[in-house]
């Protein structure tokens, strides 16, 4: 099952994404796409959550960061090739940093260049979208349980301040630095191996394998859940592949999965 989240009449729905005749088209939801979604929902401003609406088809609909995380938890140099381009060690566990929930944009949002930074990079990525509550995953338990979805991702990163703060919360956090979307879909398997790719204004800049994951996605699960429980709709990033390179104002963005879409963002300078 694949599904969206986007605006309708202002109010917040989220709908199933289905194929009709080659396009794909929004469609009721038959059940909460998350766990605790009912939850979530009835104590916000609607009642339900579910809205009914007319089949509409994906293209025209006005589309939101398809899940509300409470944590954005990331994964630092996970393709070998990655942490080579940057000079690293291939690390022994898992390096893990958060973006804020202030820093998700939406499919087709703009990316704000901030006037602190002079380098702002792309990192396309792969988002495993959490379905159930996680406390300590068993190295034996079925990790699929717990994955709702798959999604894409930027993991946009200021590349000058990442050095210069000597942590990542400012380089990684900035508002707007999280473009995620447009989909969360099932229907893919990047155990068996999918292609991620990223284009600047047209021309591809990262193609890497989740084949060529330093972590798999279990042991990443079980090292994060380890520590930190995850919760319904929190995301998490899976790394990125070589080829990171700069972003400029005027450029667009583009992160693809078979299966998943495109993530598709523009760059602006921020207007202070
Ligand atoms: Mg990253």
């Amino acid at each position: 099952m694949k599904y969206c989240r986007f605006l309708f009449e202002d109010k917040v729905h989220y709908g199933a994404v289905e194929d009709r005749d080659g396009e794909p088209w929004i469609v009721d939801l038959t059940r909460a796409p998350e766990d605790d979604l009912a939850f979530r929902l009835a104590h916000g401003r609607a009642t339900s959550w579910s809205f009914s609406f007319e089949p509409m088809p994906l293209s025209a609909a006005e589309l939101l960061a398809p899940v509300t995380p409470s944590k954005i938890v990331c994964v630092g140099r996970n393709y070998r090739d990655h942490v080579k381009e940057l000079g690293n060690e291939v690390p022994s566990e898992p390096l893990l940093f958060y973006k804020p929930p202030s820093s998700l944009l939406k499919p087709a949002g703009v990316v704000r260049m901030p006037a602190a930074s002079a380098r702002m990079d792309f990192e396309g990525e792969l988002a495993l979208v959490i379905g159930q509550r996680t406390h300590k995953l068993k190295a034996d338990a079925d990790w699929r349980e717990v994955v709702r979805g798959y999604t894409l991702a930027n993991d946009i990163t200021a590349r000058d301040l990442q050095k210069k703060d000597g942590q990542w919360t400012r380089a990684k956090g900035f508002d707007t630095f999280c473009p995620v979307g447009p989909v969360v879909s099932d229907e893919i398997d990047p155990q068996a191996g999918v292609t991620i790719e990223t284009r600047v204004n047209g021309e591809l800049r990262q193609s890497g394998s989740t084949l060529d994951f330093i972590f798999s996605i279990p042991a990443l699960l079980a090292y994060i859940s380890a520590a930190i429980t995850l919760e319904p709709g929190d995301l998490v990033l899976t790394g990125t592949p070589a080829g990171v390179g700069p972003l400029a104002a005027g450029d667009r963005v583009e992160v693809t999965i078979p299966g998943l879409g495109v993530l598709a963002n523009t760059v602006e300078a921020d207007a202070d």
